[in-house]
C-alpha cells in the first residue's frame, strides 16, 4: 500500500503565493477529487507535486511512503511511483509511444518484452485506435485521442499514485467514459490498486470515476471536504458559498491586487 501525504504545502509562482497551506492524503485504491474555480491553484498543486520548474515551495512537505518527494528531481518522482496526466498533453515529434514505454518501463527495472502486443491490448481496452500507436507521441491527435493516449500510458506504467489534471477537458462523452472507467478499474484491482487525485471542474467525470472524497480548493486552500454528494451540490449551487468563505480577512492586499478575480473566474468555468 502506498500513501502520498501533502502537508501544509505553500508555494509561489512568479513571486505570488498560489498554494496557501494544502493538506491532502491519497492512499492506494482511493480516489480523491479536487474541484475549484479557475485560478484556484489546482494545476499548480499538480505541478508542485511533480516538480515542474518555476514553482517555489515555501512551506510544508510532500512524501510518498515516507520519502521526501520535494527533494527528488522529477524523473525520480516518476520512478518512485508518481504519475501526472497533464491537462494539455505535450506533443513530442519524432518520438514514438512504443519507445517511450520501453524507456520508461526499463528505467523502472520492469519487463519491456512484447511491448507492441501489450500496447495493442491496452489500446483495445480504452478504444484507442491501433493505427495511432505508430504516430509520434500526441502528434496529430485530437484532444480526445490525446487523453486516451495519456490514459494508455498510465495503465502501462502502473504508478502508485496518479494525478489527473482535468482528464475531462477536451474529451467527448465516449472518450470521457472510456478513460474514466479505465482509471476507476485501476483503482479497484486487488494487487497494487492505483491511488488517484483527480482534478476536475465537472461532476460528470465522477460518474464513472467514483471519488471516495471530494475536496474544494479555493484560492490555494482546501476549504471543504466531503463525500461524492459535495460534487453534486457544486453542480447546482456553484462555488459561490465556498469562495465567500475562503477569505480569512487578512489578505486585503491580495484582493486589491486582483479586483474581483475569484468571481470573474466563476463566470469562466
Ligand atoms: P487552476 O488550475 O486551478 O485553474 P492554476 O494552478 O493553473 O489554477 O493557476 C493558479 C494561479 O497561478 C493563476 O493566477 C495563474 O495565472 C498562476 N500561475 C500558474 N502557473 C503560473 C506560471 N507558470 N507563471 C505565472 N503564473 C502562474
Ligand atoms: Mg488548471
Amino acid at each position: 500500500m502506498s500513501e502520498l501525504v501533502i502537508s501544509g504545502l505553500r508555494a509561489t509562482v512568479a513571486g505570488r503565493e498560489i498554494l496557501r497551506g494544502v493538506d491532502l492524503t491519497v492512499r492506494s485504491g482511493e480516489v480523491h477529487a479536487v474541484m475549484g474555480p479557475n485560478g484556484a491553484g489546482k494545476s499548480t498543486l499538480s505541478a508542485v507535486v511533480m516538480g515542474r520548474s518555476g514553482y517555489e515551495v515555501t512551506a510544508g512537505s510532500v512524501t510518498l511512503d515516507g520519502e521526501d518527494v520535494l527533494a527528488m528531481p522529477t524523473w525520480q518522482r516518476a520512478v518512485a511511483g508518481l504519475h501526472l496526466v497533464m491537462q494539455y498533453p505535450t506533443e513530442v515529434p519524432g518520438v514514438a509511444l512504443h519507445d517511450v514505454m520501453v524507456e520508461a518501463l526499463g528505467s523502472r527495472g520492469r519487463d519491456t518484452g512484447s511491448m507492441r502486443d501489450r500496447l495493442v491490448a491496452e489500446a483495445g481496452r480504452i478504444g484507442f485506435e491501433e493505427r495511432f500507436l505508430d504516430r509520434a507521441l500526441n502528434v496529430d491527435l485530437s484532444g480526445g485521442e490525446k487523453k486516451r493516449n495519456e490514459t494508455l500510458q498510465l495503465a502501462m506504467l502502473e504508478p502508485r499514485i496518479a494525478i489527473l489534471d482535468e482528464l475531462d477537458s477536451g474529451l467527448d462523452i465516449d472518450a470521457l467514459r472510456d478513460c474514466s472507467r479505465r482509471v476507476e478499474e485501476m483503482s479497484n484491482v486487488t494487487e497494487r490498486p492505483l491511488g488517484v487525485l483527480a482534478i476536475t471542474h465537472y461532476n460528470r467525470l465522477l460518474t464513472e470515476l467514483k471519488p471516495d472524497q471530494v475536496h474544494i480548493l479555493v484560492r490555494g486552500r482546501i476549504v471543504a471536504s466531503g463525500g461524492p454528494e459535495l460534487a453534486t451540490t457544486l453542480e447546482t449551487d456553484g462555488y459561490a458559498a465556498f469562495v465567500e468563505g475562503s477569505d480569512d480577512g487578512g489578505d486585503e492586499a491580495d484582493t486589491a491586487a486582483e479586483p474581483g478575480s475569484a468571481l470573474d473566474d466563476l463566470f469562466r468555468i
